[in-house]
């Protein structure tokens, strides 16, 4: 067969999130193992029976999932850590994933440039492998009885496993304990009837993939020897100069990415042994767009000249998509035409193959291209943003006056002023009221009346533990991004529109359709409030442009990057307001600016020249006068210092209780010119930390950073506390900062 559909993972968590709930009774000691299970099989049958309706010819399997697909592995392959071995099942499980009161849990981090995380394994010195795969061939048992041949089996290849694994030794070594292991799952699916698999080895894109090299052909070989045809699935980014070597594997087929990268010029200049199968992924599985029909059948043409044997395919796992477009029946029509989550995808990669082989697919295709033109007109551009975006000038990007001139003229306070990230506690209460006028059952005036109430008392908690410069509390926000979002124009959002970000955790990304516009002021009136019950300085408090970009789906048809501006004009704008409101402190959170990073290091520069260059268009509007605060909620940017300096921030705050000092060495060594506030306590934890421990912390703060660059914050926003524990925790902050104030 020379051209078929494919498909490399689909969602998990059930079209009305069926799994978060049965998660989380069953964490609650409400439902038994039983339940949990059978409603995790029953999502994923819904899945396949979904693939096999639409026609896909190659339907991927992957192993039935209560938490994370790593972990997963982890499991059947036996590579459970020391500190769980006395756990048995879902017991074990659940305490790898989420830890058990003095045992931690696997370490949870970003699957590649995804919001997906997971769970890190790790391996120890020594440790052989114990595999049990019985669970896994259970599913491809089921999966065979429902698709049949059509039944394409999911494994976590073992050089990836262990590129994110953390090692004792050589990785060369562990592969070598592991292979055998692999071997076994081959010949136990060979036994089974498997004749294809696929093996995802997404590290093959990562800048460093040629240091593998001499792993993965040893790794590839031995695989190669169980007569199971292999099809070795890489994506989020092209191979790189890895190319030549990684398409010359004896594996049956090379899946990979042609939404991202450059794997088309890699093809074209180095060729295809045309004895493979392509895995052609065209079908973006990181964006909620409808193909582009010309253009994708343009590409595969290309690429079927070079590539007989050819898969058409998601770039991708589904799973970084919502489910079904179609039941987002809020949005206009028009809009929903051109959007296309997992089950729409299907559509696509089924019309593109059969077009591509002659088989129809035309009524599908022409469908689409109607759609895009039917959106064209509901979304027309907006010649003032993009007429602003093309006068801007150098100036725009710049303060008035540098740091050392601006800052006599900001606020003063005395040395160590004290204050806090933003958010304070969301209490049920506070959710309440939000979902009471989000369904239409209090007035706005009720409901303000409800979040000014919050909003005074968060001054007078402020006011009453002594800290230096107070917050509004943010008590109107569900997110970061969506309350933002929800008064620009260009946005959208869902109504199933989730998609899992870890375990039982699921986000709904705001959809940037159109040029990004704001209609009238954000925050100003919350702020004017706050400000209205104190004489200290009340911060004015926004989400930066980077963080909102990262945490959207973003169009396709103008560069990242020029979304980013236009968002950051809306903002510009805003800070231009809550400065005339009287804000003499303006912060623009940040967390997300590192996630933007591409897998290549090669990469980076070009994206933060540009991320970096969105948050100076969003702040140089301020006046010397105005003092900039930044927050980025993670501490390892030793890497990309030289950006966080030209974001030329007055202050920032950054997370530092859970490590030891590192980024303020680096911030020293580097010879940071201006105010840092690193955490001296972990927000995620319950615990109210003494005035002594703050202290002890802050003291160590003083071998790196000059006494006038301190500040004495928190680590992250309080949302997720409670008053009870705030409150000491911030009296303590507050007699801590005091106390070195002496010191000193
Ligand atoms: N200002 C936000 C808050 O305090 C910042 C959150 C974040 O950094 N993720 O919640
Ligand atoms: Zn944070």
């Amino acid at each position: 067969m020379g051209i078929r559909s494919a498909t490399v993972g689909y969602p998990r968590i059930g079209k009305n999130r069926e799994v978060k709930r049965a998660l989380e009774a069953y964490w609650a000691g409400k439902t038994d193992a039983k339940t949990l299970i059978s409603t995790v099989e029953a999502v994923q049958e819904d899945g396949w029976r979904a693939q096999q309706a639409r026609g896909v010819d190659a339907v991927a399997v992957e192993g039935t999932s209560l938490y994370d697909h790593v972990l997963d592995w982890v499991v059947w392959l036996g590579l459970v850590p020391e500190r769980f071995r006395h756990l048995e099942g879902l017991e074990a499980y659940f305490a790898m994933a989420r830890g058990l009161p003095g045992i931690p849990a696997l370490e949870l981090t970003k699957w590649f440039d995804t919001n997906y995380h997971y769970l890190v394994p790790e391996i120890a010195r020594g440790q052989h492998p114990e595999p049990g795969f019985e669970g896994f061939f259970r599913t491809v048992e089921r999966a065979q009885g429902v698709l049949g041949a059509r039944a394409v089996p999911v494994v976590l290849g073992p050089v990836t496993l262990l590129r994110l694994a953390r090692l004792e030794e050589p990785l060369g070594e562990v592969l070598e304990r592991l292979l055998p292991a692999y071997r076994a799952l081959l010949e136990g699916l060979r036994g089974r009837g498997v004749g294809e698999v696929q093996f995802h080895e997404p590290a093959l894109v990562l800048g460093d993939a040629d240091t593998l090299k001499a792993h993965v052909e040893r790794a590839y070989a031995e695989l190669a020897r169980a007569g199971v045809a292999i099809d070795l699935v890489t994506y989020f980014d092209d191979l790189g100069k890895a190319y030549p070597w990684v398409v010359a594997l004896p594996v049956a087929a090379v899946s990979l990415d042609f939404t991202r990268g450059n794997n088309l010029e890699l093809i074209e200049a180095h060729g295809w042994p045309r004895e493979k199968r392509l895995g052609a992924g065209v079908v973006d599985a990181r964006n909620v767009w409808r193909i582009r029909p010309s253009e994708v059948l343009l590409l595969l043409e290309r690429l079927h000249g070079i590539a007989p044997e050819l898969s058409v395919q998601p770039s991708a796992s589904l799973q970084f998509v919502p489910y079904d477009a179609s039941r987002e029946t809020g949005l206009p029509e028009a809009l929903r035409g051109v959007l296309s989550f997992a089950e729409q995808k299907l559509e696509e990669v089924v019309a593109l193959a059969q077009h591509l082989g002659g088989q129809g697919g035309e009524a599908e295709l022409a469908r689409i291209e109607a759609a895009w033109a039917a959106f064209r007109a509901f979304s027309p551009e907006n010649p003032s943003v993009r007429k602003r975006l093309q006068e801007l000038t150098p100036q725009d990007f710049r303060r008035a006056l540098p740091y050392a001139e601006r800052r006599p003229k900001q606020i003063q306070t005395s040395l160590f002023p004290t204050t806090t990230i933003g958010s304070f506690p969301q209490i049920p209460e506070v959710r309440r009221v939000r979902a009471r006028y989000r369904k239409g059952e209090i007035s706005e005036a009720e409901y303000r009346a409800a979040i000014d109430a919050w909003i005074a008392y968060a001054i007078g908690v402020q006011e009453g533990v002594g800290l230096d410069v107070l917050v509004h509390g943010e008590f109107e926000r569900t997110d970061m991004v969506e309350y933002f979002g929800q008064k620009l124009e260009g946005f959208a959002f869902t109504v199933h529109g989730w998609v899992q970000s870890y375990g039982s955790r699921y986000v709904r990304p705001p959809i940037i359709y159109g040029d990004v516009a704001r209609p009238e002021p954000l925050t100003v009136r919350e702020f004017k409030v706050a400000q209205s019950y104190t004489d200290k300085p009340v911060k004015g408090m926004l989400t930066g442009p980077v963080t909102i970009l990262n945490w959207s789906y973003p169009r396709t048809d103008i560069p990242r990057k020029e979304v980013a501006f236009q968002i950051a004009l809306a903002l510009r704008d805003e800070v231009a307001d809550l400065e005339a409101a009287g804000a003499r402190v303006i912060q623009v959170d940040e967390p997300a600016l590192r996630e933007g990073l591409p897998l290549k290091q090669e990469r980076w520069d070009a994206y933060l020249s540009w991320a970096v260059d969105a948050f100076r268009l969003t702040t140089a509007v301020a006046k010397p006068e105005t003092q900039v605060h930044t927050h980025m909620c993670y501490s390892e940017f030793g890497d990309i210092l030289a950006a966080i300096d030209r974001l030329d921030a007055d202050v920032i705050s950054i997370e530092n209780a859970r490590s030891g000092d590192e980024t303020l060495r680096e911030l020293a060594e580097y010879g940071y010119p201006r105010e840092v506030g690193p955490g001296v306590y972990d927000v995620h934890s319950p615990v109210v930390p003494e005035a002594e421990a703050i202290l002890a912390k802050l003291r160590t703060f003083l071998r790196h950073l000059r006494p006038e660059q301190i500040w004495v914050n928190p680590d992250c926003g309080l949302k997720t506390r409670r008053w009870e524990e705030v409150i000491p925790t911030l009296r303590n902050l507050v007699a801590a900062a005091r106390a070195l104030r002496e010191e000193v």
